[in-house]
């Protein structure tokens, strides 16, 4: 089932939780450890991802810090291919590469290895590495954009950006640098 029938996605919306006001006022804050705790949940939308991106010949996944991590370790696994951390900075131990991206208020940073996907980012054909970047949600997509960006420093090549959920009033996907595919949308 590369497309989610109505009732699957259903499953999988039912199963994430909303929290108001946190972490601040104002925000709904879309709580996943609800749909992680849900194996039916979980399965189902684990096995859609799986069968959607299985032809893409994808050669790593690329999580986001932390959620992303979950989905993303599974996914790689799923498929076969390397799995990929894009950190928060200051948390990777060997040579790293980093952007920043703006917030609210100020700046925040994300860095990857400098060889995660290989020398030069590529893989053994000596092609750019084809990667999947996954997170649970888009929102402004400044995050996610910043480790698109990461991807491309390092000489690999972002060929799709997936999410559990897209906040589609913020207009994440606006001018993103590479194909966005969410599995729900909230508007
Ligand atoms: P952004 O850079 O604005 O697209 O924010 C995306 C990052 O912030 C992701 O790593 C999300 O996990 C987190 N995030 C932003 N807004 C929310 C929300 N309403 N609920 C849960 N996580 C959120």
């Amino acid at each position: 089932m590369k497309t989610l029938s109505t009732q699957d996605k259903q499953i999988i919306l039912d199963s994430i939780r909303d929290i108001p006001d946190f972490p601040k006022p104002g925000i709904i804050f879309k709580d996943i450890t609800t749909l992680l705790s849900n194996a039916k949940a979980f399965d189902t939308l684990m096995t859609h991802l799986e069968n959607r991106y299985k032809t893409y010949g994808l050669d790593y996944v690329a999580g986001i810090d932390a959620r992303g991590f979950i989905f993303g370790s599974i996914l790689a696994d799923r498929l076969g291919v390397g799995f990929v951390p894009v950190r928060k900075k200051g948390k990777l131990p060997y040579t790293t590469v980093a952007e920043k991206y703006s917030l609210e208020y100020g700046f925040d940073e994300v860095e990857i290895h400098i060889d995660a996907f290989g020398e030069n980012g590529c893989c053994s054909t000596g092609k750019p590495a084809k990667v999947l970047l996954i997170d649970d949600l888009i929102a402004t997509g400044g995050t996610a954009k910043a480790a698109t960006n990461l991807i491309d420093k390092v000489g690999a090549k972002c060929v799709e950006a997936c999410f559990i959920m897209e906040l589609d009033f913020l207009k994440g996907r606006e001018d993103f640098n590479a194909p966005v595919y969410s599995v729900l949308h909230v508007d």
